[in-house]
């Protein structure tokens, strides 16, 4: 099969794409979304959240192309096995474009590995997902901006998920970026129209050294099943997931769903909904 756009064989199916098209397809992509959605100011201080996997490298190496210089910023969550593998990876490719990382685990600021908190209470993604956040706001603090790794796929899933369980106020955070909320820094999401595949496959055009290894712990998430639901119907309607996103974004400009009024934990001083915010509960319910 042939590139639609030159006589090079196709390496990409939908869009029929040679390496080069496909390469410059997608980069035009992640950068019009940047544009279209003022994602970065001129002088903004970029942050971006990294795992050491394909999506989250994948913006912190084009944000360094867009952008100029950019901050690498890992949550070490303590799982053996990955973390430790992924974090490997992201160090070496720090050090070979020359980004700045600093990491910052579970086991130094909450007291524990996931691991060990694993041995207490299930739960892992809900756990997990509570400390990660707080940790990145809490050490993108400085930063105009902290930009994620979260691809069309990780979108629509949070869509639905968020659907799901009622939390239609939660649908805000589906978005390219979120608003300005005092006490967090704006998140941005630049491969937010880019499908889970297209990143795949500009991360082994790019011979990016990243391992495709998965959590342990993601087997048991609900976000798991909500992704095979919907690649199940991906498969036969395309753009399932495209049309979530455009439809939520419509929605979000017609509903303006208020975001509650945040105050300062009483521990932390962090931003909390409750007197005593979700992670200093937690981190006591350990001790
Ligand atoms: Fe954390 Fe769950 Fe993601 Fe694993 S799958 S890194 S436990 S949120």
């Amino acid at each position: 099969m042939l590139c639609s756009k030159c006589k090079e064989k196709a390496v990409f199916l939908s869009p029929k794409l040679c390496k080069n098209h496909f390469v410059d397809y997608f980069e035009k992509k992640v950068f019009d979304t940047i544009k279209k959605f003022n994602l970065l100011k001129k002088n903004d201080k970029v942050v971006v959240a990294c795992s050491g996997g394909k999506d989250s490298t994948t913006v912190l190496y084009l944000l360094k192309k867009f952008h100029g210089n950019v901050v690498a910023l890992a949550i070490d969550e303590g799982i053996r096995g990955y973390r430790d593998k992924t974090l490997l990876d992201l160090e070496r490719f720090c050090k070979k474009h020359d980004i700045e990382l600093r990491v910052h685990s579970f086991k130094d600021e909450v007291g524990k590995t996931l691991d060990r908190m694993l041995k207490q209470k299930n739960h892992p993604c809900s756990i997990c997902g509570t400390f990660r956040r707080y940790l990145l706001n809490k050490h993108a603090k400085g930063f105009d901006k902290i930009a994620t790794g979260h691809n069309m796929d990780d979108e629509a899933q949070a869509v639905l998920m968020n659907l799901l369980k009622g939390n239609t106020g939660l649908l805000w955070n589906s978005n390219p970026i979120t608003r300005k909320v005092k006490g967090f820094v704006q998140k941005i999401k630049p491969l937010y129209f880019c499908s889970e595949k297209e990143v795949a496959a500009y991360v082994l055009l790019k011979s990016f050294e990243v391992g495709f290894i998965e959590c342990p712990y993601m087997e048991e998430s609900f976000r798991n099943k909500v992704r095979d639901v919907l690649n199940d119907d991906e498969l036969k309607h395309k753009c399932s997931k495209l049309n979530i996103l455009n439809k939520n974004l419509e929605l979000l400009k017609k509903l303006d769903l208020k975001r509650k009024d945040f105050r300062y934990c009483s521990d932390c001083r962090e931003p909390s909904q409750s007197r005593v915010c979700k992670t200093c509960q937690l981190i006591k319910s350990f001790k």
